[in-house]
């Protein structure tokens, strides 16, 4: 009897798993035009230093699907990965945000934002990536420092020698770096003062119940210190009530973003 029920579990379980592979190969095959098709736009949300000041935005990519609706990322880009589709995919967010940086400095209102842009570890892994950014730069006149490259602590996982390597030139052009949703990885502690980093960001997850979460707000304290001594900026992601904002204030975190100060949407 209990053979009969694990066999059926078992049944139960592979029809899901096959399902799933359905739609994943569905939404691969989907994926491939979903470039030509214009199906894929970019939303910014806004970074805010304390009191009120814009900084600039993070790009977050959409897939505007003509019968799903709006894709989100984290549904998509695992897909775009595996496919290597985050390849050309990846290439024109990087385009998209260096045109804007460019259109921006004919207004003294907006020459000084900057656009942090998330980059996979497929591209890192692509020999030609440094050099495609330094041309996307020239061709688009976007000032490098204005441009901020997102990655997270998964990067390091093989091969960190050759990734710092990458950075480090992506750096001597000027491009900028920060640490996404950190805390939620396992890299070593020590790479952290290795690699040539300008900002951390505090994963949304600590930011949830910094306020009355005492092992949140204990890792929290712990990320901002770990930010100034390394002399690294530190910005916290998933903002979302006043209480938050002031907690992290009085903690040390200037810097902000979240659905408190602006959701993603198009600009
Ligand atoms: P991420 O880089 O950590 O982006 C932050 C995510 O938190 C975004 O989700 C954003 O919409 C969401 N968020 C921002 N503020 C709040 C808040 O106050 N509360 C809550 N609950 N959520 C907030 P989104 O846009 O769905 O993106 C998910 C992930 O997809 C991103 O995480 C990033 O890893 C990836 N992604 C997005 N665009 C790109 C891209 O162009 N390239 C690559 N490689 N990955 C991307
Ligand atoms: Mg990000
Ligand atoms: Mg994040
Ligand atoms: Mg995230």
């Amino acid at each position: 009897r209990a053979k009969l029920r694990g066999e059926r579990r078992i049944s139960f379980f592979d029809s899901e798993i096959q399902a799933q592979v359905v739609q994943h190969v569905l939404l691969e095959e989907e994926l491939r035009n979903a470039l030509a098709e214009n199906q894929l736009v970019l939303y910014y949300q806004p970074q805010i230093r304390k009191p009120n000041q814009l900084l600039g935005y993070e790009v977050l990519l959409r897939w505007r699907h003509p019968e799903r609706g709006i894709v989100s990322p984290a549904v998509f880009i695992p897909i775009a990965e595996q496919s290597r589709l985050i390849l050309p995919i990846g290439r024109w967010v990087i385009e998209q945000a260096c045109e804007k940086l460019a259109a921006w400095q004919s207004e003294p209102t907006t020459s000084e934002l900057s656009l942090a842009v998330n980059v996979s570890i497929i591209q890192f892994q692509s020999n030609s990536f440094v050099e495609q950014v330094g041309q996307i730069l020239e061709k688009t006149g976007a000032p490098p420092r204005l441009l901020k490259l997102e990655v997270t602590e998964s990067l390091l996982m093989n091969d960190p020698e050759r990734i710092t390597e990458m950075m480090n030139r992506l750096r001597s052009m000027g491009v900028r770096f920060s640490l996404d949703d950190f805390g939620t990885g396992y890299s070593s502690m020590s790479y952290l003062n290795q690699l040539p980093l300008d900002q951390i960001k505090i994963d949304q997850s600590f930011i949830n119940e910094v306020t009355s979460n005492l092992a949140n707000s204990a890792i929290v304290e712990s990320i901002i210190g770990l930010a100034k001594g390394l002399n690294l900026e530190v910005i916290a992601e998933g903002v979302e009530t006043e209480e938050q904002r002031d907690w992290l204030a009085n903690h040390g975190c200037q810097n902000f973003q979240g659905y408190l100060f602006g959701r993603p949407e198009e600009i």
